[in-house]
């Protein structure tokens, strides 16, 4: 086909309308590519970037919320240009991670006790070192072949801290938050050593979004794109590819058809599949015809999607003192000591206390009477299936007993759900110990058919983008915008060659 035609004629169809997709429609409509259909099968664009308005003129993003990262950023650098950035009290951080530990930070244990400041900043600091030391690539090799949360309890169990009771807590705390940036179920599951193909950018991990959030890059993106080349509420169901024998000009018939649940298909001489890896993970097997190459099958396989979820507890008025930036929650045995997680590891024991899983809860950019509670895995996947007023009454008894403080009733609740959201099913991409996560981020990303097996230029049928492609930015919102365009390019020099 595209011997015959350039790109005013080539036609493409894009799944999904997240950052992956909406980056690849921008670049190849810029590029001029006027046959792009965007397929989203969700009412609304977005993907994993849900900017909502649900009680207030505020906005809460149920899904991602910072730019992590500023030098080599392209969002950052767009919501710089465009003037998007949060400015003042509200472009600091809003969730404590071991290596943002403020004083503002107010750690409790189970007993209603706070736990000594002191203790907090010594553990949290030496614990960010440590990891440190796994991002950049600088782990002795007796750790090497470890998990995450091996590597992290023989070096922690070097330092008097871990000596203490209270140490050893706050760093099963450290382990239960680095959870949510690892997307992991236990840090006993991630490797230890691959964490270093993330490159996590310069200039700081939080930098917030004003008032329009994530959506107004979403809309700086969207003035690229007519409104009809994206259509919502579209699933597709199968992706049938290599439908044309031999290419040439007499043969009008497009190699990829596209089928949507409701039976509507589209042609397409090429489709840049952005759906999610947990998407992937389920249908992957049956939603492509022919079957995916079983080197891309096992990278979805062998690849970890994990759950991280959100619990947004909104209050009539604020409780808690006006320079806290959050309630962290410290237990005498955490699901991260090892201990625990080995008598946990079997049966479903874990699933009555699936709550001690839940972090913390941390005040929520310009909302000053509202807390954001973090929960992760396969807690916060059980957790997603019981009612919010349970959730809800399981947060307030944590606040009132570890706090000590009066806790007036939830006014109003809203719960991320990411894992039973079959559109996603899961929040993103971790790399599972075991696992050579370079090569299978590139068998994900590798195009079809595979270029040996192709006949000349028409191996670009099916292209793949999407967080989970990206060998060092996997993860992130950047991450999958710059592979919506690596894929919009591949296909512009294609044309061009
Ligand atoms: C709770 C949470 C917090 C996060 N926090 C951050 C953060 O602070 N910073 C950051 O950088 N990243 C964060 N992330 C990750 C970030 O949101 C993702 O990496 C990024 O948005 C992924 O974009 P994507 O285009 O690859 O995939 P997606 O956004 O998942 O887009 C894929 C699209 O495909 C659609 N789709 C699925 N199946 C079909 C089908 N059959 N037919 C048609 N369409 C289909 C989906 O509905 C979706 O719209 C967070 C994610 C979550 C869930």
């Amino acid at each position: 086909m595209s011997d015959c035609s350039g790109p005013e004629d080539a036609k493409v169809v894009i799944i999904g309308s997240g950052f992956a997709g909406l980056a690849a429609a921008a670049t190849l409509v810029k590029a001029g590519f006027k046959n792009v259909l965007v397929l989203e099968a969700k009412e609304r664009i977005g993907g994993r970037v849900n900017t909502t308005k649900p009680f207030t003129e505020n906005i809460i993003e149920v899904g991602a919320n910072w730019i992590h990262g500023q030098k080599g950023n392209p969002l950052y650098k767009i919501a710089k240009e465009q003037n998007l950035l949060s400015e003042g009290a509200c472009a600091s951080r809003n969730m404590c991670l071991p290596r943002s530990v403020s004083s503002r930070d107010y750690f409790f244990k189970e007993d209603g006790k706070p736990v000594p400041k002191k203790i907090v900043d010594q553990v949290s600091s030496l614990f960010s070192k440590l990891t440190d030391k796994a991002f950049d690539d600088e782990l002795a090799p007796k750790h090497r072949d470890l998990t995450l949360g091996a590597y992290l309890d023989d070096a922690f169990g070097e330092s008097p801290l871990a000596a203490t009771e209270d140490g050893q807590q706050v760093f099963e705390w450290c382990k239960r938050t680095e959870c949510t940036d690892e997307a992991c179920s236990s840090l006993y599951e991630v490797s230890a050593s691959q964490i270093s193909n993330y490159t996590a950018l310069e200039g700081g991990f939080f930098n917030t979004l004003g008032p329009g959030g994530y959506r107004a890059i979403l809309d700086v993106l969207l003035k690229d794109v007519p409104s009809e080349t994206i259509k919502c509420n579209a699933p597709v169901k199968s992706i049938r590819w290599d439908l044309v024998k031999e290419g040439n000009c007499e043969d009008e018939r497009c190699p990829v058809q596209i089928v949507c649940e409701n039976g509507q298909s589209f042609e397409a001489d090429h489709v840049i599949v952005t759906v999610s890896l947990g998407v992937l993970k389920e249908k992957g097997a049956t939603m492509f015809e022919p079957a995916l190459p079983a080197n891309k099958l096992s990278a979805i396989k062998n690849l970890g999607f994990g759950i991280v979820d959100k619990i947004f507890l909104f209050f009539e008025k604020r409780f808690w003192p006006e320079d806290c930036e959050g309630i962290q929650m410290v237990w005498k045995e955490g699901p991260e000591d090892k201990d625990v997680y080995d008598s946990l590891s079997e049966g479903d024991a874990w699933k009555t206390t699936w709550f001690k899983k839940i972090t913390g809860f941390d005040t929520v950019a310009r909302h000053p009477t509202a807390l954001c509670g973090w929960i992760t895995g396969r807690e916060a996947l059980y957790m997603e299936k019981l009612q919010d007023s349970e959730i809800g009454d399981t947060c307030l008894r944590l606040l009132r007993s570890f706090t000590g403080w009066s806790v007036p009733a939830v006014s109003k609740m809203l719960i991320s759900r990411w894992g039973s959201d079959s559109q996603v099913r899961g929040s993103y991409t971790f790399v599972p110990d075991g696992v050579d996560g370079v090569a299978a981020h590139k068998a994900l990303a590798s195009p079809l058919p595979p270029k040996d097996k192709s006949r000349g230029k028409r191996h670009l049928q099916v292209l793949f983008a999407g967080e989970a492609t990206h060998v060092n930015f996997y993860t992130t919102t950047h991450g999958a915008y710059l592979t919506g365009v690596r894929e919009a390019e591949r296909l512009i020099s294609f044309y061009a060659d």
